[in-house]
Parts: C-alpha cells; sequence; structure tokens
C-alpha cells in the first residue's frame, strides 16, 4: 500500500465527517498504521453510539457527566488492527479521554484539521484541549499537528524537539498459563488500592490473562503537578481507567 501523505490521510476524514449520525457535532477521524503482519492500513470512522448503548440506554440519555458516544480518534483505535506507531488525522482538536487513548496506544503523531478550531463546541471545551490534551501528549511524547489540507500547510502545536522523552512503566502485564480465578486470588491477596480489570483471552496461539489498573496516564510523572483549568467540571482528569487501556486490544476472545 502506498504510504499516504498527512493531507490525504485527513481528506479520508473529511470524506466521510458527514455520515456520523451525531445531530450536532459530527466528528471523524483516520488511522494509518501496520497491523501485526507489517501490513499497512488505512482505517475511518466518525463519532458513533454502540449498538448497546442505541439498545439498552438510547443516544438522548447522559450515561454520568458524558454522552454515550465513542469519539472518532478513539473508534479508530478500537477498531484499529495495530496502533503502535501509527499516525492519526482527527477533523476536530482531541478531548483529554481521546488524548489518554492515543497516548496508552502508542500512536506516533496526531494531525488536526485547522477547520476543528472554528467550531463552537471547540470554543468552549478549547482550555481542555490546550491544558489538558497538549499536555498528555507533550509528556508521552506524541507531537501534534495542525493542518491546513488546502493550503498543504503544518504548524507544530507540540513538535518533536519539544516533546519528552519520560517513558512510564506501562500498568499491565502478560501472563501465560494464567487463568483468571488465579488472577483474582492473586490480586485479592495483594489487596490492590486501584481498580482494575482482567481479561481472559487468546494471543499468539496461547491463552494469556491481561491484567490493567488504573493509574496516571502514560508518561506522567506521580511526583509532578499536573495544569488544571479554572472552573473545572471535573469532567476530565489525568487517570485512565482500566477499560479504556488499549491493553486489551490485541486479545482474541476466546
Ligand atoms: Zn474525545
Amino acid at each position: 500500500m502506498v504510504k499516504k501523505s498527512p493531507y490525504e490521510l485527513m481528506q479520508l476524514a473529511v470524506d466521510i465527517v458527514n455520515s456520523s449520525e451525531h445531530p450536532s457535532n459530527k466528528v471523524a477521524a483516520v488511522i494509518s498504521g501496520r497491523d501485526s503482519g507489517g501490513e499497512g492500513f488505512n482505517l475511518a470512522h466518525t463519532n458513533f453510539w454502540p449498538e448497546t448503548i442505541i439498545g439498552k440506554i438510547g443516544i438522548d440519555k447522559r450515561i454520568g457527566d458524558t454522552s454515550g458516544t465513542i469519539h472518532a480518534e478513539t473508534a479508530c483505535i478500537i477498531k484499529s488492527p495495530g496502533t503502535e506507531g501509527a499516525v492519526i488525522c482527527v477533523t476536530d482538536p482531541v478531548c483529554p479521554n481521546c488524548a489518554k487513548n492515543i497516548v496508552e496506544a502508542g500512536i506516533s503523531e496526531v494531525y488536526i484539521d485547522h477547520k476543528g478550531f472554528d467550531k463552537d463546541f471547540v470554543n468552549r471545551r478549547r482550555e481542555y484541549f490546550q491544558t489538558m490534551s497538549l499536555h498528555i501528549c507533550k509528556k508521552a511524547g506524541v507531537p501534534v499537528y495542525k493542518i491546513w489540507r488546502k493550503d498543504r500547510r503544518i504548524e507544530a502545536l507540540i513538535g518533536f524537539g519539544e516533546t519528552e522523552e519520560f517513558r512510564t512503566e506501562k500498568n499491565f502485564y502478560i501472563n501465560s498459563n494464567f487463568t483468571c480465578l488465579d488472577s483474582l486470588a492473586s490480586l485479592q491477596m495483594v489487596q490492590r488500592k486501584e481498580d482494575f480489570a482482567i481479561a481472559i483471552g487468546e494471543k499468539d496461539n496461547e491463552i494469556v490473562a491481561l491484567i490493567a489498573e488504573s493509574g496516571l496516564v502514560y508518561g506522567l510523572d506521580n511526583n509532578k503537578r499536573f495544569p488544571r483549568i479554572k472552573n473545572d467540571e471535573s469532567k476530565y482528569n489525568y487517570i485512565i481507567e482500566p477499560l479504556s487501556k488499549p491493553t486489551f486490544l490485541p486479545l482474541t476472545p476466546l
């Protein structure tokens, strides 16, 4: 497959953005990367409501303090055959939750369409993007660019030189020959303080258990203070929940 430029990739997102089911906030993203066999792929997706949410909760209800939609960039990560080193292009600035998913998934570069910065919704959420999303990407070493497709122009919001190389241990591990009951028993014994999730599945023809704990998003240092915004509605934080960890993606369910 011929590798596409960020301009061409962004066009793939723009091409499908109006197919989003969202009545007012239509967003699309494209992920370009390699699958486990080294084969290149481009995958485009809009924001969407999962079928189970539509069927059991409905699209008008809020879940906690958020809507039930999966954001476009997270949809790309979930549906992608491989995320490590992939590039993501999004029509709108990323929210802090998607920024967390992006860095946990090992995405190498993020491009955001310049038009996404003009929308009303973004103006209301701009501070979250500037203060939290960019901080998360910077600390994880993920450059973020603003892109003008038609003018073929790119501006670094965080450039390669500005990203920090700080890398923390990812808080998950793979253990073969490990049953779910064993996992639960050992977890109870150590009395973990953080939330955790376990998935049992198949990887490379082996049964494995993956355990993910909630914790600071990849790249953030426990001993440092993180930027907060004024009048924070506490909608976002710097913790990644166990079930949001893309750790579980390589597993084939049993
Ligand atoms: Zn988001």
